[in-house]
């Protein structure tokens, strides 16, 4: 790293697909660690999730350089249901089958990594199964490998002695749980909506002088990452949906969620939508979802694991079935920062409930 304290990477090699812009309003409680099951450098790795719709906030290489691939403010797309809640690290190995160890110099900065970000975030002393995670804690997975092995031990007395270094040098420092956007990303954004400007600045907490600038488009920013929108700073019609639900949206709140997307969960979201509130996931129900996701408003699901559906979409009556995952999945996923894997399972269940008492969708 150039430097630990602000984690500034060696090498910067931002990913341009396949994560999340913002966190919504998650907050960072955890460090998820993965192997590249390969040798990957950080263009290699770059290279990789260009053709796979997965991604992680750093790499380490085998010789300890480390890159950044998604800034700590966006949501990469390593660890499933983690993501909105983790950062995560990738590490080339340095053996493969059936050892996927890494070698020392990827370790002891792996490790420091780890301290460091405990320490920027908050996250307390690195301790293995409490703030720090290997991947197969989330996913039915290898990885990370020997990190979760024969090499745990090292990797997080490392992690440790590190921790405890860099604290006493620097001191306990204000924990900042919410990474801020720097200013440097912001450019002017714009209202695309017939709504007054002046309105959008009331509710965003900018001064309302109905001037578009710099400190209104700041402010929809950080409102559109608090609402699980993407933070662009142009206000257009999914943020003006948000910020002014019809008079006749109700926020459920208290959906249980437990995984099942049976009629009451259709209907807390029907009426949200203003929708016919039948408690049935039909094609038109679907086809608002697909609207409001930005995929291809067909009514459809294309392409699904018919018992997974059956299992935890019971009250979902339109859709395709068999083959790949669907893109219009996939484009719900993202939104609600869950793994974008197409298909609709418990985890996307899940998900689309929090995200409904949280009234983000
Ligand atoms: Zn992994």
């Amino acid at each position: 790293m150039k430097n630990w304290a602000t984690l500034e990477a060696d090498i910067d090699c931002w990913m341009n697909k396949h994560y999340t812009p913002g966190r919504g309003n998650a907050k960072i409680n955890k460090i998820v660690v993965h192997h590249n099951a390969s040798r990957l450098t950080i263009q290699g790795i770059w290279n990789v999730w260009q053709t796979r719709q997965a991604s992680a906030h750093y790499q380490v290489q085998n010789d300890g350089v480390i890159g950044q691939l998604v800034h700590d403010y966006d949501t990469a797309w390593h660890a499933g249901s983690a993501n909105p809640t983790s950062i995560g690290i990738e590490h080339a190995n340095l053996t493969f089958e059936p050892g996927w160890t890494i070698s020392d110099a990827c370790l002891d900065n792996g490790a420091h990594l780890v301290a460091a970000l405990c320490l920027y975030y908050g996250l307390g002393r690195p301790t293995w199964g409490v703030n720090v995670f290997g991947h197969k804690s989330f996913a039915s997975t290898a990885c990370p490998g020997a990190i979760a092995g024969s090499q745990t031990g090292g990797y997080m007395h490392h992690a440790q002695q590190w921790y405890d270094k860099m604290l006493a040098e620097q001191g306990s420092t204000v924990a900042a749980t919410t990474p801020a956007i720097p200013s440097s990303v912001l450019s002017v954004g714009s209202n695309t909506t017939s709504r007054p400007t002046a309105d959008i600045q009331r509710l965003v907490g900018a001064d309302p002088d109905g001037v578009y600038g710099v400190d209104t488009t700041a402010k929809v920013v950080a409102w559109q990452a608090a609402h699980g929108l993407t933070p662009d700073g142009i206000w257009g019609p999914m943020s003006d949906a948000a910020g002014f639900p019809p008079a006749h949206a109700v926020k459920s709140g208290n959906l249980e969620v437990d995984g099942i997307v049976g009629p009451e969960t259709v209907k807390a979201y029907q009426r949200r939508r203003g929708l016919l509130a039948d408690g049935i996931m039909g094609p038109a129900t679907v086809a608002s979802i697909q609207a409001l996701v930005g995929a291809s408003a067909d009514g459809v699901f294309d392409g699904q694991n018919q018992d997974l559906i059956a299992a935890s979409w019971p009250a979902l009556t339109s859709y395709n079935r068999g083959g790949e995952g669907s893109p219009g999945v996939a484009a719900l996923q993202s939104r609600l920062g869950t793994e974008p894997d197409g298909l609709l399972g418990p985890d996307t269940a899940r998900a689309f409930q929090a995200a409904l008492n949280e009234g983000r969708i």
